[in-house]
């Protein structure tokens, strides 16, 4: 039998996998024994020769290695990446019940790293981001309509950081026929998903519990909702009795779908509008206008991809939250959300805290959001807590 091929680490680097954090570094190896091709199964051990743990092997991406198992008696075969998905849908048994949308794999946190899948109706999506997932690319379309008992399964393996793998972006079916069109139920709002142009899966499933959150506090109010999408936190505050609100993207695809959407449910239209625009400039025009909201949501794409890009992220997250800041009524309510999982939620709230001095205005905490159960996080991978919100209250 050939010996698996091997990933050593230079002296001391090994620190963090003894931690269980799951991704190996480039800076962190000091040599490859073997020619491990991408996404293949390679024994990861420290300096001295000690197992640390079987990861996925790729050379072209600067996560050189990410973790299957830290257990030296656990082999990476069929069987192994099935039992890691049924375990991951196992797990949403416990769910917040009132949608039939659900994120089914949220990749390192349920020990499949760089698999994502989305449950809406009888169809998965499924996003494929690294060699290691790629390297089970047949199985997951069969593998989960076994376990999760879907009819058809997407790939919508097209997101930025399939390039940073070196890998080429793919969209298509894997089981069944492409859905022409996919509808959910979330909370009594019935929302139709464009699973092979919308954005990531189609739909941003994190937000259910905060999308319920909007809509009781959107009572009687003037709500503005900035980064709107397709228009799901819009709707919650419509159905949740906004005097208004007013929506804005720069998707006129996905303002499009959110009229519909809002159509479909009966609801009132003379109480939305919908603004193609740029946040940024947006906000200072309302601004200017003298508006002012009882409750505001800032929902904006991830400003930060990596590490790298973490402070011009902070500069941008601070930005829009202090010119949302200056447009509360008193006790106004603020959901503001950074999903960059380079962006920690306690970076997040200093960021926060510094809009709110800059903009003089008292704000308290009313609660830390995230999403919903169906979006675990592992403790080892803090990177897996990508969306961090808080709710605030001006005084
Ligand atoms: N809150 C939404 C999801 C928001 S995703 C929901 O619950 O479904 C982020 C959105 O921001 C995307 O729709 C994207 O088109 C939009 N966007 C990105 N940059 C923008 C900008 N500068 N101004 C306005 N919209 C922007």
């Amino acid at each position: 039998m050939t010996p698996e091929p091997k990933v050593v680490l230079k002296p001391g680097r090994e620190k963090s996998l003894r931690h269980r954090h799951p991704w190996v570094f480039s800076g962190a190896v000091d040599r490859v024994e073997g020619e491990p091709a991408p996404g293949s199964t390679v024994v990861v051990t420290a300096h001295d020769g000690a197992f640390l743990a079987r990861a996925a092997y790729n050379a072209q991406s600067q996560i050189r290695a990410r973790v299957w198992s830290f257990d030296p008696k656990e082999n990476v075969d069929e069987a192994f990446v099935r039992r890691r998905l049924a375990d991951s849908i196992a797990r949403r048994a416990i769910v917040r019940p009132g949608s039939d949308g659900q994120r089914l794999v949220h990749g390192e946190s349920d020990g499949l790293p760089g698999l994502v899948a989305d449950r809406y109706g009888d169809t998965a999506v499924v996003q494929i981001l690294s060699a290691g997932a790629e390297r089970w690319r047949e199985l997951w379309g069969p593998a989960l309509v076994a376990a999760a008992g879907v009819k058809a399964v997407f790939e919508r393996s097209d997101a930025e950081v399939r390039t940073l793998e070196g890998l080429p972006p793919r969209v298509g079916p894997l089981v069944g026929a492409a859905p022409a069109t996919v509808r959910i139920e979330e909370d009594g709002i019935a929302y139709e998903i464009d699973v092979a142009g919308g954005q990531k899966t189609g739909f941003y499933l994190d937000q259910r519990d905060n999308r319920a959150l909007a809509a009781t506090l959107a009572k009687d109010a003037d709500v503005l909702n900035a980064f709107c999408y397709t228009g799901g936190f819009s709707l919650s505050a419509l159905a949740g009795g906004a005097r208004h609100v007013a929506s804005i993207d720069t998707s006129a695809e996905a303002l499009a779908l959110a009229r519909r959407n809002m159509a479909a449910n009966g609801l009132d239209e003379a109480r939305a509008e919908w603004v193609e625009a740029d946040v940024f400039a947006h906000l200072r025009k309302l601004r200017d206008q003298g508006k002012h909201y009882g409750l505001v949501i800032l929902d904006p794409p991830k400003f930060a991809p990596t590490e790298r890009h973490v402070e011009k992220a902070a500069r941008a997250y601070k930005d829009i939250n202090l010119w949302a800041m200056k447009l509360l009524a008193p006790g106004g309510h603020l959901l503001t959300f950074s999903c960059s999982g380079a962006v920690s939620p306690d970076l997040f709230g200093k960021i926060v805290a510094g809009a709110a001095a800059d903009a003089r205005v008292d704000l308290q905490v009313r609660r830390h959001l995230g999403p919903g159960l169906d979006h675990p996080v592992s403790v080892h991978f803090p990177e897996g807590e990508y969306l961090k919100g808080l709710w605030l209250q001006a005084s």
